[in-house]
């Protein structure tokens, strides 16, 4: 359909092609000679079903298309035009005795309508306008499969091009700094220890970026399991528990609903748990907490992270969810949260949040409960 279509073919069409369907010959006759003179491409059909063999076949720019015809209906010709290819512009000519029937086709889809009997100017003023329409719809989906395009560019050349050199650069710190290479003086070691941190810094955030660019809703939503989330938020308290002891954090788990099912992709959701429980150890003091409820009610499985850190004041908390949205310049990307946003949003889910500053920040997600019938 459309979206496969080759777009840049019709950009380079010389002429742009018109069709009208009009059971009354005079009609057909008379517009084509108005067409032709103004150098379009023309053709014509005298009842519905001949229209759409024409469409299909030619892919027109424009189809004028009246709306009471013998045999199928103007309305279903209009239907089958626009589920063809919804970027085909369609104009209804009618009578003045049909004109609610045009009201209701514009309402449908259909771009104008003109009220029979009409002259050429009239016909112009329309086609003009149409054709105006027909050339923006086709700029808005070049311009769309560009940014596509650009987007997938840009995901393989952060992969490759940033990701990769670096990561041999930090394997190099790693053996020189494991002695292998020859010794290394306690003043070097610093150095290089603090070289070191830069580039995992670096290459994490070239991993947010990259997963923020990956994920969109429709690649998340065709890879969805039922996900049992106690275990899954366990294995995530355990990913980030050296973390938590280096800040003296304590995290607890409360609650422990076996019916905390959901249908989602795993290792998205994983990564939407680590983001906030990372975000509440960052933003914590030392020897804070972190809490994490599981609860199931009413069909929503409920999780609850909260913190004792810093809190996010009134006036931030309306925008943190946004791309790159930092409170204070941190080594973070200022993409976590709005990954995590996007990934619930994917999953049919919600996110909220309360903060008080200086007293901590709870972050309150609603997913859909899983049930499984076969049990
Ligand atoms: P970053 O990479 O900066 O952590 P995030 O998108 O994860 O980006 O968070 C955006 C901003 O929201 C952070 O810069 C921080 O100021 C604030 N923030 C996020 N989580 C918390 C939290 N648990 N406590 C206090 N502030 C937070």
């Amino acid at each position: 359909m459309a979206q496969n279509m080759p777009i840049n073919q019709y950009m380079k069409r010389e002429k742009e092609v018109i069709i009208i369907i009009d059971d009354q010959v005079s009609i057909c006759d008379s517009c084509s000679q108005v067409f032709r003179k103004d150098g379009f491409q023309v053709d014509t059909a005298t009842d519905g079903i001949s229209g759409l063999e024409k469409v299909i076949k030619q892919r027109p720019d424009l189809v004028f298309v009246d709306l009471k015809m013998p045999g199928i209906s103007g309305m279903e010709v209009l239907e089958e035009i626009a589920n063809f290819d919804p970027t085909i512009v369609t104009v209804v000519i009618t009578g003045y005795a049909t004109i609610d029937f045009a009201v209701e086709a514009v309402k449908k889809g259909a771009f104008d309508f003109i009220p029979k009997p009409f002259i050429p100017d009239q016909l112009r003023v329309t086609t003009k306008r149409a054709l105006e329409r027909r050339r923006l719809l086709l700029e808005t989906m070049s311009l769309r499969r560009e940014k596509e395009r650009m987007k997938e560019n840009f995901i393989s050349m952060v992969s490759h091009q940033l990701r990769t050199p670096l990561v041999a650069v930090q394997g190099y710190f790693e053996v020189i700094l494991a002695g292998i290479a020859g010794d290394v003086s306690a003043e070097q070691k610093k150095m290089l220890e603090r070289s070191k941190i830069r580039i995992d810094e670096l290459i994490k955030l070239i991993k947010e970026w990259l997963s923020f660019a990956r994920i969109d809703a429709n690649s998340l939503v065709s890879e969805l399991e039922p996900v049992d989330l106690i275990p899954l938020i366990k294995e995530c308290l355990e990913d980030i528990q050296l973390v938590a002891e280096q800040k003296q954090i304590k995290v607890q788990l409360l609650g422990s609903d076996a019916s905390a099912h959901v249908l989602g992709n795993k290792a998205a959701l994983k990564q939407v748990f680590i983001n906030l429980l990372e975000n509440g150890i960052k933003y914590n003091k030392v020897e804070g907490s972190i809490r994490v409820s599981i609860k199931t009610e009413n069909n929503f499985v409920n999780i609850e992270i909260s913190d004792t850190g810093v809190g996010i004041s009134k006036k931030d908390l309306p925008f943190i969810f946004e791309q790159f949205y930092q409170i204070n310049k941190t080594e973070g990307s200022g993409l976590g949260l709005a990954i995590v946003k996007r990934i619930i949003d994917s999953h049919s889910g919600s996110i909220k949040v309360t903060s008080e500053p200086g007293e901590g920040t709870d972050f309150q997600i609603k997913l859909p409960q899983y049930h499984d019938d076969k049990k």
